[in-house]
């Protein structure tokens, strides 16, 4: 941890207080994460530049960008608000005044010399994100968000023995979120990734795009002992996918433990996972924060932010996942577990309470929400908007469903006719298909008669006691109905006649 940046937590080893989690091979693992989420800005956060991606090359960048003499750099609006926005879904302090500092560092994609970011004094300070492991409350810590500019990209395909530069990504806006070394598991730095990811799309400041790079984690990894000072620790760059970031970390655990049972230590380095190998391997060794001799911008004015842009900006805000989910379980009486599916986005929370509300049934709405519907979608890899059964339509199918017009799996039947557009109506499907179960009991009393008649043995054998002939009879009895009869219903009768 360096001594010039005093935001971070200075008292790391406090940490030696949280809970442990799982621990692997007698080591305890130690995760902090660091994310660079790319703004949703039109433009630039220093220049009017547009911050489209796959342009031309050098044809989305400007003075400012291409770092040309005497052009000066001028604040985005609204790469703050979205700071602000950020900073208040996760419950942080929002600096009335942050400063901007000079990164200073060569590398050819820039061309200034130094990244425009923030050090001492950031924007966004403190707070916390919070979900669900497995059940158990899980709280991260930030420590800090901090605006900063993209850097841009040296080209090496289509050069033979020279790279190329594209600037289009220079000057694009970024958000660099960093927690407390608080993960114990990679199962928790996924479920945290998972949780910011969902936060920052939900209020809109970032599109998420983990493909595009819009939304990059580097994963901070470290074991000890229990008990002991916090190990060393290597710095994972860009996890582009949940899947490889569980991977990658499982596999540096790994490592680092294998290094220190074989009496190696573990140097502080920046590693690359590549997912063909599944292995980490080290870039290079991580630099210090003295090494870029930050200092503040002389070309910016400190950011100030007045209370009211932050209480306007909050007064503004749609309800925030983890509010809403604390709603499903107070009003609609879900688990925890099904408040957490269902906010993962805002289109598949206003599904479910369409359907929720239509069938008055939230329980019921969940599972088909998460369980029926999520595996169509799934398959077909849709998004909640391309479904192709309405929220009135579902609504109407667990209504019909709660009636006891049609059994759960008689639903399925309906729920893939109106999926492959064989029928658009619930009820025309039901009647059309014959699905109807057999609700009126003078004619299931009837066949249960003749299903007892039939079988005496097996009724010889329930008098005796024989719970498997029970379960035979309801076998024969459904079958007779072809399976329209309600199997409580059925249970019910059998019991009463054979009682
Ligand atoms: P740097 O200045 O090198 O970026 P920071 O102090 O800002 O370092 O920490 C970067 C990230 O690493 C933070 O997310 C922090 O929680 C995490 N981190 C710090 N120490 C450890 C450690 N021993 N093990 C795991 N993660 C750590
Ligand atoms: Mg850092």
């Amino acid at each position: 941890m360096s001594q010039t940046q005093p935001t971070v937590n200075p008292f790391a080893e406090m940490q030696a207080g949280r809970p442990t989690g799982p621990l692997v091979q007698g080591y305890e693992v130690i995760i902090g994460f660091e994310t660079h989420a790319q703004l949703t800005t039109q433009s630039k956060i220093f220049s009017r530049a547009p911050t489209s991606f796959g342009a031309e090359p050098n044809t989305a960048a400007s003075a400012v960008d291409f770092a040309l003499p005497g052009a000066l750099p001028v604040m985005n609006r609204g790469a703050v608000q979205r700071a602000i926005e950020f900073g208040l879904a996760v419950d942080a302090h929002i600096a009335e005044v942050s400063v901007f500092a000079r990164k200073n560092y060569f590398y050819p994609d820039l061309p200034k010399g130094y990244q425009i970011s923030q050090f001492e004094i950031p924007v966004v300070q403190g707070g916390k994100v919070e979900f669900f492991l497995e059940g158990e409350k899980k709280t991260v810590r930030l420590v800090r968000a901090h605006l900063e500019e993209d850097a841009g990209k040296s080209l090496h395909e289509d050069f033979i023995g020279m790279s190329g530069i594209d600037l289009n990504r220079a000057g694009t806006p970024l958000l660099e979120i960093v927690t407390e070394p608080d993960m114990r598991s990679s199962a928790e730095a996924v479920a945290y990734a998972r949780e910011l990811h969902k936060i920052v799309t939900w209020i809109g400041i970032c599109d998420g795009n983990m493909q595009e790079g819009s939304f990059r984690c580097d994963a901070n990894v470290s074991v000890r002992k229990p008990g002991q000072p916090l190990g060393t620790r290597r710095e994972i760059k860009n996890l582009n996918s949940f899947r490889f970031m569980q991977q990658a970390i499982d596999y540096e655990i790994r490592w680092q433990i294998e290094q220190i049972e074989d009496g190696k230590s573990v140097q502080q380095a920046t590693v690359l996972f590549d997912p063909d190998t599944g292995e980490t391997r080290a870039m290079r060794t991580k630099e210090d924060a003295a090494d870029y001799r930050y200092f503040p911008d002389p070309d910016l004015p400190p950011l100030v932010i007045g209370r009211e842009w932050v209480e306007k900006t909050r007064a503004e805000m749609s309800e925030l996942p983890r509010v809403m989910a604390a709603r499903f379980v107070k009003d609609y009486g879900l688990p925890d577990y099904d408040a957490g599916q269902l906010t993962q986005s805002k289109a598949v929370a206003a599904y479910f309470e369409a359907v929720a509300a239509g069938s008055q049934q939230p329980k019921l709405a969940s599972n088909w929400v998460m369980g029926e519907l999520s595996r169509r979608l799934n398959t077909e890899e849709k998004a909640i908007e391309a479904s192709a059964v309405s929220s009135t339509q579902l609504a109407r199918l667990i209504s019909r469903i709660s009636d006891g017009t049609i059994s759960n799996n008689a639903a399925k039947q309906v729920f893939d006719a109106l999926w492959t557009g064989e029928g658009q109506d619930v009820d025309a499907i039901i009647e059309a298909k014959g699905l109807k179960q057999m609700n009126n009991s003078g004619e299931l009393e009837k066949i249960i008669d003749e299903v007892l008649a039939a079988n005496a043995k097996n009724v010889e054998e329930v008098r005796a006691g024989n719970t498997k002939a029970m379960n035979a009879l309801v076998g024969q009895a459904m079958k007779a109905t072809k399976g329209k009869a309600n199997p409580a219903q059925v249970n019910e009768l059998l019991k009463k006649k054979l009682g």
